[in-house]
């Protein structure tokens, strides 16, 4: 009997789904219904997977298991301690969701296995299994959005760290004086995120318009649109605008900086990037390269740095990996 895994990634507007055999087979989404605390995810979560099964004539017993990434850090493969997103405080997700799909289902007898990762390590896990990483065991992802986030995995395993938090890849403070122009979200002052996230990108570049009188289509769409986002400054750096591509130098910097930490530690197979910040593609991947060959120890400089390939399909394709892994061990 064909057998089926489910790949589900929890954001804060949107919960995707993919089922997988082998492969992809289909993926869908639902709005993350946050009203009441958050109480509504799970169950919807576990009626959504009833119903497409249902439609494709898939039972219970044919259900491998179902892997969840959440945005918060997560313990045992089961809890998470707190996803401020969602409005959860400390939730045991693998064993409720277990119990919502046991009721979706009507079948009081079948234990689910569901087994829940942060949803960083969680793509990190999928790029592996069928993205960047593929052919290799060890691998840091490092995502560039409105934070940024990162995903270990050592020996095809994620690596969570004691309480769950390993990969904060973002609070890693590596920013000279010279260029913080905040405190972080964190409350710490120069962490990576502050100026290389799309969020950090976008208030350095706005610092930079004031302090500097360079000619920049950037000044121009500021006075225009009253508006300017990462995307911007990263579309006008890579169409030549000097100061964009000197903002995107400076974030690549200090990417470089941070991930030649992260090398020290872990010496990786491999370094992946993803996220939207991302989107720049090889235009931001060959800066972040050139400035971690500058700051990596001897050994590392070689390290690969690689986009990833999945893109927001990344995460539910690690959190199916993550129950087909248990498998094959
Ligand atoms: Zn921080």
């Amino acid at each position: 009997m064909k057998k089926f895994v489910i790949g589900v990634d929890v954001g804060g507007t949107e919960v995707k789904f993919g089922l997988f055999a082998d492969t992809l087979l289909e993926k869908w989404s639902i709005p993350t219904n946050t009203k009441n605390m958050g109480t509504e995810i799970l169950p919807e979560i576990a009626d959504s997977i009833e119903k497409v099964c249902r439609k494709r004539g898939i039972d219970a017993t044919s259900i491998i298991g179902v892997g969840i990434g959440v945005p918060g850090p997560v313990t045992d493969s089961r809890h998470v301690q707190g996803c401020v997103n969602l409005g959860w405080g400390d939730k045991d997700v693998a064993g409720e969701l277990a119990i919502c799909l046991e009721n979706s289902f009507s079948c009081e007898s079948q234990r689910f296995l569901v087994r829940a990762a942060n949803d960083a390590n969680a793509a990190a896990l999928g790029e592996l299994w069928q993205g960047g990483g593929r052919q290799s065991k060890s691998l840091v992802m490092v995502t560039l959005g409105t934070g940024i986030g990162g995903g270990i995995v050592v020996d095809g395993k994620i690596f969570d760290g004691a309480w769950g938090s390993a990969g904060e890849i973002g609070h890693i403070c590596c920013v000279d004086e010279a260029d913080i122009i905040s405190t972080c979200s964190c409350g710490n002052r120069g962490c990576l995120e502050q100026i290389a996230s799309a969020t950090g990108i976008a208030a350095y570049a706005k610092v930079c318009l004031e302090k500097k009188t360079m000619d920049s289509v950037l000044r121009e769409l500021v006075r225009e649109t009253g508006h300017l986002d990462a995307k911007d400054v990263l579309d006008a750096g890579k169409a030549g605008d000097l100061l964009a591509d000197e903002i995107v130098e400076k974030a690549a910097f200090y990417l470089g900086r941070g991930i030649a930490a992260v090398c020290a530690v872990m010496n990786p197979e491999r370094i992946l990037i993803g996220g939207g910040v991302a989107g720049a593609g090889e235009y931001l991947r060959a800066k972040v390269e050139k400035y971690f060959r500058q700051q990596a120890f001897h050994t590392m400089k070689d390290t690969p740095i690689r986009l990833g390939e999945l893109g927001n399909q990344a995460g539910i394709t690690g959190a199916a990996y993550r129950i087909l892994s248990e498998m094959l061990l």
